[in-house]
């Protein structure tokens, strides 16, 4: 039973059932906030009124039941507001108690409105302030189902109940008149709270779930942003990243004016068509993936950018890395390869080899020009060593 009235809305609870709770809290603090006001400018303004009137109600019967109740109303009015602004202070986020303290001053108003509207009547007056009144509580006030039900429920009874007590001058027949009156005022109150609340938490549901919905999509594209730029065999930056966002990175380096020299070094895969041509693709894949992970290992991961340029070719860049430095990185890059057991029977050697090319300055030009005059030099120093033989390490002169 729960289950189906927290998924019509009708009861609290459910999956954001905490969240439209809050939502709800803050809703009715704004919404108390306005009433109370309005209600204590108005009671002012009925008091100075009722009091000015020469020969008016004042001392009339009506009259001081009247003050009576303006008075009672502004009291009580002011008395919430105290809470309010102790609220506020205190910074209190007990929803519930707050709900159900709205729900005590709602009784109050409705008590007082039918204590008013039978006022009226003993002036010959009808049934205008129940009507404003319970429908202004039925739009505005946030209550549980179980609340509105009661709240109007009782209206309609105190009033029909003390109705024949207070006769109107105009004469008595109208009492059935009023009763059935009454009755559909109170009757569509009902459904109107009842709809307006459900409305309002279910708004604050949906928004919950669009918002969630949001962080998702928020996530996914960063992931999907940070995959984009990301070899999926093995894991290194590529060409992509190179083309898109490393000249971020170039930039930024050469803005800082320290005039600090930047590598860009190329390596190759030495006879790889043979060898897969030999050992088949997927082993060749295997050796991709252990050689970035080898060129992981041997160089300064927090200043060298690796990128996967084509097939088995790899572009890197070293910020603030010397001639002597980056020479000494790729020699020890390359012996590490030459003794990582990728055993080839195909080749006179025996074992799995790379080529490198160095080039080594310091950029002055933040152009694309220069970044792409980086990787010529380094792919000529490249071309250098695969000509003297290949397994070496040559610095563009
Ligand atoms: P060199 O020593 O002159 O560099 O000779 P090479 O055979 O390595 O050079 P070439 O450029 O002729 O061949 C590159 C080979 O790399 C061709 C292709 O079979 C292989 N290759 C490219 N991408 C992949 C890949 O993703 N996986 C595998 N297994 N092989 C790849
Ligand atoms: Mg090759
Ligand atoms: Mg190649």
């Amino acid at each position: 039973m729960k289950k189906a009235l927290t998924y019509l809305g009708l009861c609290s609870g459910g999956r954001y059932g905490k969240d439209v709770e809050e939502q709800l809290f803050y809703y009715s603090k704004q919404t108390y906030h306005i009433i109370r006001l309005i209600i204590c400018i108005c009671e002012f303004v009925f008091i100075f009124m009722t009091v000015r009137r020469v020969e008016g109600h004042f001392n009339a019967e009506t009259g001081s039941g009247y003050f009576i109740l303006y008075m009672g109303m502004l009291a009580v009015t002011v008395l919430f507001i105290g809470l309010d602004i102790l609220w506020e202070l205190k910074r209190w986020k007990k929803y519930s108690l707050y709900r159900n303290l709205g729900f005590v001053y709602v009784m109050f108003t409705v008590i007082w409105t039918c204590g008013i509207t039978l006022l009226d009547r003993l002036d010959g007056n009808g049934l205008t302030v129940y009507t404003y009144m319970l429908l202004m509580i039925a739009t505005l006030a946030v209550l549980e189902p179980w609340q509105s039900f009661l709240t109007f429920t009782g209206a309609f009874v105190i009033f029909s109940a003390w109705l024949p007590y207070f006769p109107s001058p105009v004469g008595g027949g109208n009492i059935f008149y009023h009763r059935v009156n009454s009755f559909f005022i109170a009757l569509i109150s009902i459904t109107v709270s009842i709809y307006f609340n459900w409305y309002r938490a279910n708004n604050y549901r949906h928004q919950r779930v669009i918002d969630e919905q949001n962080k998702e999509l928020c996530k996914a594209n960063e992931r999907l942003n940070k995959e984009i730029i990301v070899d999926s065999l093995t894991g290194l930056y590529n060409r992509r990243y190179l083309a898109e966002s490393f000249h971020i990175r170039f930039r930024d380096y050469i803005d800082r004016k320290e005039r600090k020299p930047l590598t860009c070094l190329m390596l190759d895969i030495d006879y790889f068509k043979q060898y897969n041509d030999t050992y088949g693709h997927q082993q060749g894949d295997e050796c991709l993936v252990e050689i970035s992970e080898i060129m992981k290992k041997s160089l300064p991961m927090e200043t060298a950018r690796i990128i996967r340029y084509g097939g088995e070719e790899f572009v890197i860049f070293i910020f603030n890395c010397s001639e002597e430095q980056a020479f000494v990185y790729a020699e020890n890059l390359r012996k590490t390869v030459e003794k990582s057991h990728f055993l080839r029977r195909d080749t006179t050697q025996g074992y799995l080899t790379v080529s490198m090319g160095v080039y080594t300055e310091i950029p002055d030009s933040t152009d694309h020009s220069e970044m792409r005059g980086f990787i010529c030099k380094a792919d000529e120093a490249l071309y250098e060593a695969k000509r003297a033989g290949r397994n070496c390490v040559k610095v563009y002169k």
